[in-house]
């Protein structure tokens, strides 16, 4: 079986990654939610009518498999904060998608954890 692209989840975390330049402000992102523990911004190239990005502040995890007890408390407010956000676009009676992508035969490109919220239309099948 071959590999899929995308990056190399072993490898350190990188400040330069494109989420950490956006945290940072010095790429603007369209931002729907700010907290003390995560940003949320409109996905640049959107796969539903409503795809945003829902990413932890500071150098989380690069992908889900760096995920340790230490990070079980934010992990459960991740899951809680996307709901909200989601409720707050107006998908909650017609539903939505949450993925997290890892490693390359997921497609994961951007190498700082981060979850996907899909919605505003049928989504199809998962894969
Ligand atoms: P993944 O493929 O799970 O790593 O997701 C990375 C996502 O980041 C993709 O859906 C990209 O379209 C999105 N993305 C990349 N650059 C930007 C950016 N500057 N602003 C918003 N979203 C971005």
């Amino acid at each position: 079986m071959s590999e899929g692209e995308g990056i190399d989840i072993q490898a350190p975390y990188d400040p330069g990654n494109i989420f950490a330049r956006i945290l940072r402000g010095e790429i603007p992102g369209d931002r729907v939610h700010e907290d003390d523990d995560f940003i949320a911004f409109r996905d640049i190239a959107p796969q539903a009518p409503h795809h945003i990005v829902l990413i932890p502040r500071g150098e989380p995890p690069t992908s889900p498999a760096g995920i340790d007890a230490s990070w079980e408390p934010l992990g459960g407010r991740m899951l809680r904060v996307a709901a909200a956000i989601a409720r707050a676009q107006g998908l909650e009676r017609s539903g939505y998608r949450l993925v997290l992508n890892c490693g390359p035969d997921a497609g994961q490109t951007v190498p700082h954890l981060h979850l996907h919220i899909l919605g505003g239309a049928p989504l199809g099948p998962l894969a």
